[in-house]
């Protein structure tokens, strides 16, 4: 197995490259060649003596894999399977077997976002979940992160970031605060921190890293407002009450244009009554929160449906009338299990 060099900062380029007895420079130059010239081969770094390029591929690859397989919805929305290992690399921390992880290419209109997986399956448990239900399988390292961006077809054309897909990031948030430095640092592929969307479900002791330590959009995943319903549905709940995120999030000094947005997904008569839509715009008060309603997308053994178009609508209208933006999210890839929370990766052949 090689180290993949993709996922590295600057800092730890130049421990690579001091350690094949170049000078710290050069690691701006392989960072050049990894992020904004799409290297895919150390053959590519002709900046670089022909000796160092041989020291280096000693312990060191590129680390770019293409997906091993892409579904594509009627909708446009792509979804592509990514390996856990390669004969080259492991793209799962900690020695851990993992399974192979999925990423969703959502075009739409002049947006193109891909929504990236931080970990193999997912140790949260939440209930109406299929990548909770296949439990952990490993975090995904920060080359696995980056990959996901630079390997698919579509990379070039990429607007938007999402950390929505498999796992949650908050418990991977190394990998994941190391991921979003190479994608927005000058010297990396130098993207706004205001198209890049971490999601979670309110992991509030790694919670406060990413608020400190990047600019990015916050998505808080509420699902309900009331801490007995939440219990059930989402066990974060027992360590970290809603009620307490958004206590944080309240005191927190939002920068300009960042954006909190809590999302919701709609059950037909469990979590869409007047008191919840009431509820849920007591719990973001005071802070600049819109809501994203979604719909529902059938899970088995998962007894909820999704409510249809008039209950959304009315639950939307009823936050708009209490002063709180609220949208309905359009669905997508919902035909190849690309929508939210059907993602669910494989047990890798390798
Ligand atoms: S909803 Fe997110 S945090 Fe919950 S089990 Fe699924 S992937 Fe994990």
């Amino acid at each position: 197995m090689k180290q993949p060099l993709i996922g590295k900062t600057l800092a730890q380029l130049e421990e690579v490259a001091t350690g094949v007895g170049l000078r710290k420079f050069a690691a701006s130059q392989m960072a050049r060649r990894l992020y904004k010239l799409g290297a895919k081969d150390l053959s590519e770094f002709t900046e670089l003596p022909k000796a160092a390029r041989e020291d280096l591929a000693r312990t060191y690859c590129v680390g770019r894999t293409a997906p091993v397989r892409e579904s594509r919805s009627k909708d446009g929305t792509v979804k592509y399977l990514f390996p856990a290992h390669t004969p080259e690399v492991d793209y799962i921390s900690g020695g851990l077997k993992g399974i192979d992880f999925e990423a969703v290419y959502i075009p739409d209109r002049d947006r193109a976002t891909l929504c990236v997986s931080s970990q193999a399956g997912c140790r949260m448990g939440c209930e109406f979940c299929m990548t909770g239900r296949q439990g952990f399988h490993g975090s995904l390292t920060p080359a696995a992160i980056i990959n996901q961006v630079l390997s698919i077809p579509e990379s070039a054309s990429l607007t938007n970031i999402v950390f929505m897909g498999m796992g949650e990031p908050l418990d991977n948030v190394d990998a994941v605060l190391q991921a979003i430095e190479v994608l927005t640092a000058p010297w990396g592929l130098a993207w706004s921190p205001k198209r890049i969307t971490v999601s979670s479900i309110g992991k509030m002791d790694t919670l406060r890293r990413l608020l400190d330590e990047t600019k990015v959009h916050i998505a808080i995943s509420v699902h309900s407002p009331f801490s007995p319903q939440r219990k059930e549905l989402m066990p974060v709940e027992r360590a970290f009450p809603i009620e307490k995120v958004f206590a944080l999030l309240r005191n927190y000094d939002f920068a300009h244009q960042r954006r909190l947005s809590a999302e919701y997904i709609l059950w037909d008569g469990v979590n869409d009554t007047p008191a919840h839509a009431d509820a849920l715009a007591r719990l973001i008060r005071g802070t600049s929160c819109r809501v994203n309603l979604i719909r529902f997308h059938a899970i088995p053994g998962f007894p909820h449906s999704t409510a249809e178009g008039p209950g959304m609508e009315r639950f939307r209208d009823r936050l708009n009338d209490l002063g709180v933006t609220a949208t309905i999210r359009t669905s997508r890839g919902e035909d190849i299990e690309a929508a939210c929370g059907m993602l669910a990766g494989e047990s890798s052949a390798q």
